[in-house]
């Protein structure tokens, strides 16, 4: 049976990680896959997960089944984590996934259940697992402008007027902060105007958060989620602790739906429930009991928000050291964006055959589109970069 499928094309991310760890050169750059890394180029485990994983070698008991939707306790903490006070408690309802990518799928699955025929609304770019996911689930969906190449900031009112043509039963899916891959991101008034947008065209927001902290801060990074929450009668957010707890490989995410009345809150947990039984039967646990236990230990929740903060300020630093290397070099505020945007990324704006030669010659690797992880980045870096961007004409 196997002959009749076909090749996929090869993973543009892990393939151009395969051939940077094949490149001889010493002083590569490896700006590539979307992993936070530290000074020394190391994604360490953060010390609270490191305290909590002990405790919990040391107290559990038993490793016996969960429950589909995972442990309870976690659900609680991650709702508190991202939606804070912002909606009653009664309408909100969440389910433990496997990673981000894994509350993507369930949520995916749970809209394909509820309104087969939604179209679900994409930003122009995206993180290319949403249309993955999209399709394989067999959602259909449209884009909506986002970037302006040319400001290299968002292009709120181009993304403002497509998403006016989104009505009853359509999805629109954003970044919640730190956006993948352009790292330009919306402001507190556009948030406000999409909740009003929604409201007054009727469609459901879906915001994938991946890296709250890493932008603003905790409480700053949630502000669309909870600005949303506030005044729509239903949306979804899939969150991922991947990065924020750097628990990468343990799979911990977290599906959530904010539901009109509480019993249409508990039809979308007992869906949850169903898709996850079906998909994947439980989620892993340890991560997530690592993660529960964290929010939930003020102790450890001191320590863990104060070290995501020092990655946070960590990439602040990284950027404004290469928007003043470059503004240095070339006399030029035209690398000022990447002071403003936040998180890991930054789309830099370079053509495929700079990004080709700054790996060929240089020995700098990114993504095709000219992504840049701005985490694998040090002091030497900023200069091999600048260094490398100006030799190829950007
Ligand atoms: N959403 C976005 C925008 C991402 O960038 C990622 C990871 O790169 C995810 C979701 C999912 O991450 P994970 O499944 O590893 O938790």
């Amino acid at each position: 049976m196997f002959e009749t499928l076909q090749t996929p094309p090869p993973d543009k991310i892990l393939a151009l990680s395969a051939a940077f760890r094949a490149d001889p050169r010493a002083d590569k750059l490896d700006l590539g896959v979307g992993v936070y890394k530290d000074e020394a180029g190391a994604t360490v485990i953060l010390r609270a997960v490191k305290e909590a994983e002990r405790r919990l070698l040391a107290a559990q008991s038993t490793k016996t089944y969960v429950a589909p939707t995972g442990d309870e306790a976690f659900n609680a903490a991650m709702l508190g984590l991202v939606f804070g006070d912002a909606a009653p408690k009664d309408r909100l309802r969440a389910a433990q996934a496997p990673g981000g990518g894994g509350a993507l799928r369930l949520l995916c699955e749970l809209i394909h259940r509820a309104e087969r025929g939604a179209t679900v609304w994409l930003s122009d770019p995206t993180w290319p697992n949403h249309q993955g996911i999209l399709r394989q689930v067999g959602l259909q969906f449209r884009t909506y402008p986002y970037f302006d190449p040319a400001t290299r900031d968002v292009d709120y009112d181009a993304m403002r007027s497509a998403l006016s043509e989104a009505g009853p039963g359509d999805v629109v899916l954003l970044h919640g902060c730190c956006h993948n891959p352009t790292g330009a991101n919306l402001t507190p008034e556009h948030w406000r105007d999409i909740a009003a947008l929604a409201v007054d065209r009727g469609f459901t927001p879906f915001v994938d958060i991946a890296y709250q902290g890493f932008g603003d801060g905790l409480e700053e990074d949630a502000q669309g989620v909870r600005i949303l929450a506030a005044s729509v009668p239903e949306m979804l957010v899939a969150a991922s602790c991947s990065k924020n707890f750097a628990v990468y490989r343990e799979r911990v995410g977290c599906a959530m739906a904010l539901a009109a009345s509480p019993e249409a809150a508990d039809l979308a947990k007992a869906n949850m429930g169903l898709l996850a039984r079906v998909n994947w039967s439980m989620p892993p646990d340890h991560g997530a009991a690592a993660v529960a236990m964290i929010l939930n230990d003020p102790e450890l929740r001191t320590d863990w928000a104060a070290e995501l903060e020092s990655m946070r300020l960590r990439m602040l630093t990284l950027r404004t050291g290469l928007a003043d290397a470059l503004r240095a070099r070339t006399n030029s505020d035209g690398y000022d964006f990447l002071a403003r945007h936040r998180g890991m990324f930054s789309l830099l704006g370079a053509t495929p055959e700079q990004v080709e030669t700054l790996r060929e010659a240089h020995g700098v690797y990114m993504i095709g589109d000219s992504r840049i992880n701005i985490a694998g980045l040090n002091a030497a870096g900023i200069d091999r970069l600048t260094q490398a961007l100006i030799a190829v004409g950007f």
